[in-house]
């Protein structure tokens, strides 16, 4: 089996202001530990990407984006390209969030196409997949997963994973305080390696999977501990340096 290299992305959301992200990152980079060996990375609002690029210089912090378009380039007023993202030396970006989903009605082949164009740019893209409450209570979690992760398998071909990250956030744990317990989680992580290894086994045992949802520096050490748990996506927690830099710690 490969030693993955665990990753702990900070997904910002909608959070922050210029006065505030300043010491935040300042505080994040100043605690980096250096027996922190796990990959991170910080995906701002992209307003804020630039001034990431700046603060970030000369640190060993990734630069990752929330969203980027499915399409090129145009008349879509809002939108923001992966091509603009490349400029600001963007390595990773966020697609298929479950609140982009949500809110946003992104489709599992609309996260599909994205997931596509970020590769085709050079980025790393976090596939984000998770079921809703309703959907685990009613025994559905693996065919919601395999059919989201089906989706990208059957546009990307599973080579197109061969550079990717995948989050499982189950949507019931994101934002709620309700995380899932390190063994539902590496079921389900378990699982989504299964579904990668269908096709291939190098890419299934190569990539990370990422759990999210509501991980804290309380529980972070027993979810990274489990065998197919290759980091996390922190949304609330990435939001303060102490709790970020604990959590970073636990990855490895
Ligand atoms: C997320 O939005 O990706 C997330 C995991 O949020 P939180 O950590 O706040 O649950």
């Amino acid at each position: 089996m490969t030693k993955r290299l665990a990753l702990v992305a900070a997904n910002w959301k909608m959070n922050g202001t210029l006065k505030t992200i300043r010491p935040l990152v300042q505080e994040v980079i100043g605690g980096l530990k250096d027996d922190c060996h796990a990959d991170i990375a910080i995906c701002p609002p992209s307003i804020y990407l630039q001034e990431l690029q700046t603060l970030l210089t000369g640190s060993r912090i990734g630069l990752g984006a929330q969203n980027a378009s499915h399409l090129e380039a145009g008349a879509y007023t809002g939108e923001i390209s992966v091509n603009m993202l490349k400029d600001y030396n963007c390595q990773y970006v966020i697609v298929g969030h479950s609140e982009r989903r949500e809110f946003y009605h992104e489709t599992d082949d609309r996260v599909a196409e994205k997931f596509i164009r970020v590769s085709a740019a050079g980025m790393i893209p976090i596939l984000c997949i998770g079921e809703q409450l309703s959907e685990r209570e009613s025994g559905e979690t693996d065919t919601v997963i395999a059919r989201q992760l089906d989706a990208v398998i059957n546009m990307a071909g599973i080579d197109g994973f061969k550079d990717a990250v995948i989050a499982y956030e189950p949507v019931w744990a994101i934002g709620t305080g309700k995380t899932a317990t390190p063994q539902q989680a590496q079921e389900v992580h378990a699982f989504i390696r299964l579904q990668l290894a269908r096709h291939d086994d190098e890419v299934a045992d190569k990539t990370r999977i990422l759990y999210g949802g509501s991980v804290k520096p309380s529980n972070a050490a027993d979810l990274f501990s489990m065998a197919d748990i290759d980091g996390g996506l922190i949304g609330g927690a990435s939001l303060v340096a102490a709790d970020f830099l604990n959590i970073c710690l636990a990855a490895g």
